[in-house]
């Protein structure tokens, strides 16, 4: 544990969020850190809404050495940081936020990259496929915009709010939207990836569409992470479809972080083992 020797040349690096003290980064990380032997140590800030600008004044001040951010802060951290990556640029979202030498702070997004990183962990290369995303918001977008920049063939938006599909095809040159009803169940069934970024399915056995779509042609990817193994991914299983779980991208996305901040990447394993460690921990 990374936390077992902390000295005064440890650096600390953190998640901003509202709440923040539930989230599974400081477990993820610290077991990275720790299995590196990087003398780095990571920890939760509950920082209230409005409060993002301060706690980043708070990381040029303190020399935090990198700050996750969560929800409520990732659109504000975008307006405050220096410079942006440009997935966080598109997207107007930062989850990352790097301390650079001059001690300029660079606001990445890697949520994205990190779906995509899963995909390929799991033997799936995006470039040249047909995908349906199904949701429209956060996650939605940043799935949207890396599957674009991966070389994706098509992407269709499936959303139950037709505006804010609209806005999230509108991130790559490839996508468009489908739906709602005959032309959303047309663009699932003849998509290669079908990929659930709604929360339909979190913490319930809900499906976010009707399973008799499924078919054994289909990658099935699933971003609702609790429960891990989702009645959408069960579905899938059973219909003879490749199944990809949404630890690999909360995983990959923290891998990408540690990379940033450290400059040589983690080993994703550990990380894996220490989110399921976490997770089986909690209810439901
Ligand atoms: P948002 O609140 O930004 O978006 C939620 C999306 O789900 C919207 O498109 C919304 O549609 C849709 N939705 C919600 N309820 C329903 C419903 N009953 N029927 C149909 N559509 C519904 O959330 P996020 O994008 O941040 O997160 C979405 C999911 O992805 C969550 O489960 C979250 O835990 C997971 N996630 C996983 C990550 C990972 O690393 N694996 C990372 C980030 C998120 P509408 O626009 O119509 O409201």
């Amino acid at each position: 544990m990374a936390g077992s020797r902390i000295t005064a040349v440890t650096t600390v690096a953190g998640v901003i969020g509202w709440p923040a003290r539930h989230s599974l980064s400081p477990a993820l990380h610290n077991a990275a850190f720790a299995a590196a032997g990087a003398d780095w140590v990571y920890v939760a800030f509950e920082v209230p809404p409005g409060g993002a600008r301060g706690a980043l004044e708070a990381m040029r001040a303190l020399g935090i050495g990198g700050l996750s951010v969560t929800m409520p802060h990732k659109a504000e951290v975008a307006d405050a940081v220096d410079a942006l990556d440009p997935a966080a640029a598109a997207l107007h979202s930062v989850n990352t936020v790097v301390r650079e030498d001059d001690g300029s702070l660079t606001g990445h997004s890697t949520d994205g990259a990190g779906f995509v990183a899963s995909l390929r962990e799991a033997g799936v290369d995006p470039r040249g496929a047909r995908v349906a995303v199904l949701g429209a918001g956060a996650a939605a977008r940043a799935v949207v915009d890396a599957l674009g920049r991966a070389g994706a063939a098509e992407l269709v938006v499936v959303n139950r709010t037709p505006d804010a599909a609209e806005r999230c095809a509108a991130l790559a040159p490839v996508g468009r939207v489908a739906g709602p009803g005959p032309a959303a169940a047309d663009a699932v069934r003849e998509a290669d990836l079908v990929v659930n970024a709604t929360s339909v399915g979190m913490g319930s056995a809900e499906l976010p569409l009707d399973a008799r779509l499924l078919h054994a042609g289909h990658v099935v990817a699933d971003l609702v992470y609790h429960p891990l193994r989702t009645a959408l991914l069960d579905a899938a299983a059973a219909a003879g479809a490749c199944t990809v779980d949404g630890l690999g991208m909360l995983v990959h996305q923290a891998a990408l972080q540690q990379q940033l901040w450290l400059g040589v990447a983690p080993d994703a394993a550990v990380m894996r083992t220490a989110a399921l460690r976490e997770l089986a921990a909690r209810p439901g």
